[in-house]
């Protein structure tokens, strides 16, 4: 969300996914059984007020169409729907790729410097780039009914947004507006049951059966096969080719960051590609990709699979994910390795971190810390030395380097935002912090005078000595 946020789209996907007073889990023999468990989950990052854009549970069907937007904004011309990637070539210059219409069968070629498979878990740029997956394959089989039945009034005493259906009825409802739009995951042995031959009555029949409703009038829209997987790609990156979100990792559901990992690739990968291309950043910036992101779905997995097997059930861990702290030679004095911290989030402004929130105020509203990151990297600091910060990413700014300086308005001398940043961080009063487009600190430094400068300091971070 503090992606999302990022993008100006926070407020639209918000809106789009369930009110946070629906965000519990449901057990019961079926939806409407006289007898369920109904458990809140823990919306700890909330209370402790550590982001400013926490969780929501938004469809995917609807958040890609909000998605869409702002691409189809910045050049629509260039979006193929009805298209099938078919193969590719590569050559030390750049990546020749086919395509498919799938209406009309026609092939066409697209020439491109790099290439990234963002396919999905059958990933057809993953198999001809020769990286296979590892992992355990076949943990369960399931098919993803989505329907409309007016079940609004059946579940209006015990509003979830999983409901899982208790032995002997198998699977269980995920809501998509707790009101006629719903998913029902139905599990299945592959080795004694078919259902891709199921008919629309029978999923009717099915559905009715797991909601508990004999006469529910079910329309169901489309289905979609699934396997559980637990596995990661042996490689992120194949020359010219990236691997991102399932087509790089598949996470079991159980923990729900599979679709905000592959979010988290994209943001990584996109800022680099774009230095990359425009001339500012030399190639080996990319290699940093892998080394940042890969580590992450290995302990994401561990994470997940536990929780699958976990009896008295689990929370979706809300934090998990703003834990994430690289190591890589786009960071500074950062960790030797990237990983996340299952222990919990405490923001502290270290190398590979996300920027902490702070929230402040200012003439147009109230904000965060995280709203002042831009598409360039961004050198927070505060008003002490802040002629010196100035000059610092003048002169990095001259050399090429994409830079901007903020520091956050102080408010009143009681409550100024940058001493609390720099407090959180640990920084001293004449210190900065320069972060990243993906809101990651790439740099800290105590004073501008310590270590080199800000100028040197990014043509070693984005790979181009001047
Ligand atoms: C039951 C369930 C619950 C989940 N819950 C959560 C959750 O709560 N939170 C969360 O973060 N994640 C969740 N996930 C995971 C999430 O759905 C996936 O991680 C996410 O969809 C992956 O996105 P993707 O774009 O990488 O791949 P996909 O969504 O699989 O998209 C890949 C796209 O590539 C297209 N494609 C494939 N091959 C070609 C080709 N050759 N040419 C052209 N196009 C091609 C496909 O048609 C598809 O549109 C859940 C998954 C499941 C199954």
């Amino acid at each position: 969300m503090e992606l999302l946020r990022r993008m100006g789209l926070e407020d639209r996907v918000r809106a789009a996914g369930l009110p946070g007073e629906h965000v519990s889990m449901y057990r019961g023999a079926t939806l409407s059984a006289p007898e369920f468990v109904r458990t809140t989950l823990d919306q700890g990052v909330v209370g402790r007020e550590v982001t400013p854009a926490p969780g929501v549970i938004c469809s995917q069907d609807v958040l890609e169409a909000i998605l869409f937007e702002p691409a189809r904004e910045a050049d629509g011309s260039r979006i193929r729907f009805g298209t099938e990637f078919v193969s590719f070539t590569e050559n030390h210059d750049g990546i020749s790729a086919e395509l498919r219409d799938v209406d009309t069968g026609a092939r066409s070629i697209v020439a491109a410097d790099y290439l990234v498979g963002c396919d999905g878990s059958r990933s057809t740029v993953r198999a001809q780039s020769g990286i296979r997956m590892d992992g355990d394959t076949g943990l369960g089989y399931y098919v993803s009914v989505r329907f409309r039945a007016p079940l609004g009034a059946v579940v209006a005493d015990r509003t979830s947004a999983s409901y899982f259906l208790t032995p002997p009825a198998r699977g269980g409802f995920m809501a998509i507006d707790n009101d006629t739009h719903w998913i029902y995951q139905y599990p299945y042995d592959p080795d004694t049951e078919d259902p891709t031959a199921f008919d629309e009555a029978h999923w009717t029949e099915i559905v009715r059966a797991a909601a508990g409703v004999a006469d529910l009038d079910v329309s169901v829209v489309d289905t979609s096969v699934w396997r559980m997987d637990a596995t990661l790609a042996s490689a992120y990156r194949r020359r010219r080719v990236f691997l991102a979100g399932d087509a790089a990792h598949a996470v079991p559901p159980t923990g729900g960051h599979g679709m905000n990992l592959g979010l988290g690739d994209a943001d990584n990968l996109a800022w680099k590609l774009a230095a990359v291309l425009s001339g500012r950043a030399g190639a080996e910036l990319l290699d940093t990709y892998e080394a940042e992101r890969r580590p992450i779905p290995r302990q994401v997995i561990e994470i997940a699979l536990d929780n699958a097997g976990a009896r008295g059930g689990y929370r979706i861990d809300d934090e998990l994910l703003l834990t994430t702290r690289y190591g890589s030679d786009a960071v500074v004095d950062g960790p030797s390795d990237s990983s996340i911290d299952p222990g919990g989030y405490t923001p502290a402004g270290l190398p590979g971190q996300l920027l902490p929130h702070v929230q402040f105020a200012n003439s147009i509203g109230v904000g965060s810390t995280l709203d002042l990151i831009g598409a360039t990297f961004t050198l927070i600091h505060g008003p002490t030395d802040s002629a010196q910060w100035h000059d610092q990413v003048d002169d990095a700014a001259r050399r090429g380097h994409p830079v901007t300086g903020r520091h956050p308005l102080v408010q009143d001398a009681s409550d100024d935002p940058w001493d609390r940043l720099r407090r959180l961080c640990g920084l001293a009063n004449t210190g900065a912090l320069l972060v990243r487009p993906d809101g990651h600190i790439a740099w800290r430094a105590d004073t501008p005078a310590s270590g080199p400068s800000l100028g040197d300091t990014l043509a070693t971070l984005l790979a181009k000595p001047s």
